[in-house]
């Protein structure tokens, strides 16, 4: 098992609002959770406890059998890749060079990147096949160039598991879809992926498990058919949204009703 959130509740400060109650989920090897909810429930807040940059106040969360907080950020950083929303970047670093500072987690101190880790980014580039991109200043490639950038830093020290913080937020549409294609690959390559989502359809086009989250802090989480479910959806976003099935796509669609 590569995460055990055991039991998890989350507050910024004492007696203030309980953010995540009593949350609790397991993730497998190569196992895709889409984590649903609406604005300010608690996505990116749950993310950052699973990097152990803030701490539950009660339960624990087991990284690869280990507890989280006796592990260095180190010890994270090289099992857990992270990739955040598109982001403007302020230094034109080559494509390549910015994918090699993925490697700072398992380069000693004050050491300077070696071959290994200069193989290592360019494998990286090669298995999203953006080598193409690699000389290229970073702020000089487009959005969906970046997100592929990003992603290939992420796994550039072979973590275990990925964790996505609404990696479509920011890109077209077809863009959108091509990442969701790079996530679908990334698992069946055998990371574990953890991706925050707005867009149920999303989360549907992954399969694997989903999870809900509400405004009060609790989480359904289930295979995707099983926990998509309109009264739920509908419930959670506050909006009329049907779930209709594609014979012709061997899949069901989210789509709102109407406006
Ligand atoms: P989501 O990712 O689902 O939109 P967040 O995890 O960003 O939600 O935020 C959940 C709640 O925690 C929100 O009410 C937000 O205002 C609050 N919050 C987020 N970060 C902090 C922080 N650093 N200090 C205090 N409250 C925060």
């Amino acid at each position: 098992m590569i995460y055990d959130i055991k039991n998890i509740s989350f507050r910024y400060y004492p007696n203030q609002k309980t953010i995540l109650k009593d949350v609790s989920f397991t993730i497998e090897k190569g196992q895709i959770l889409s984590i649903l909810g609406p604005n300010g429930a608690g996505k990116s807040t749950l993310l950052n406890c699973m990097k152990n940059l803030i701490t539950p106040f009660i339960g624990e969360i087991l990284l690869c059998g280990k507890n989280i907080k006796k592990m260095s950020m180190k010890e994270i950083a090289g099992l857990v890749g992270y990739v955040p929303q598109n982001h403007n970047p302020s230094f034109g670093f080559k494509v390549f060079d910015f994918v090699l500072m993925g490697r700072a987690p398992v380069i000693k101190a004050y050491n300077r990147p070696g071959l290994k880790d200069m193989e290592a980014a360019w494998s990286a580039l090669e298995s999203l096949n953006i080598t193409y991109l690699s000389d290229k200043p970073y702020t000089e490639i487009s959005g969906g160039e970046m997100q592929q950038a990003l992603i290939a830093r992420s796994i550039v020290c072979k973590p275990k598991v990925l964790l996505f913080d609404e990696p479509t937020a920011h890109l077209d549409y077809g863009n959108q879809i091509n990442v969701l294609r790079l996530i679908k690959k990334l698992s069946k390559d055998g990371y574990s992926i953890v991706i925050t989502t707005h867009n149920p359809d999303h989360a549907m086009l992954l399969g694997g498990s989903a999870a809900v989250l509400d405004k009060d802090g609790h989480m359904r989480t289930g295979s995707t058919s099983a926990i998509l479910k309109e009264n739920l959806l509908n419930e959670v976003y506050n909006t009329d949204l049907k779930i209709i099935d594609i014979p012709e796509l061997s899949r069901s669609a989210c789509i709102p009703a109407k406006l």
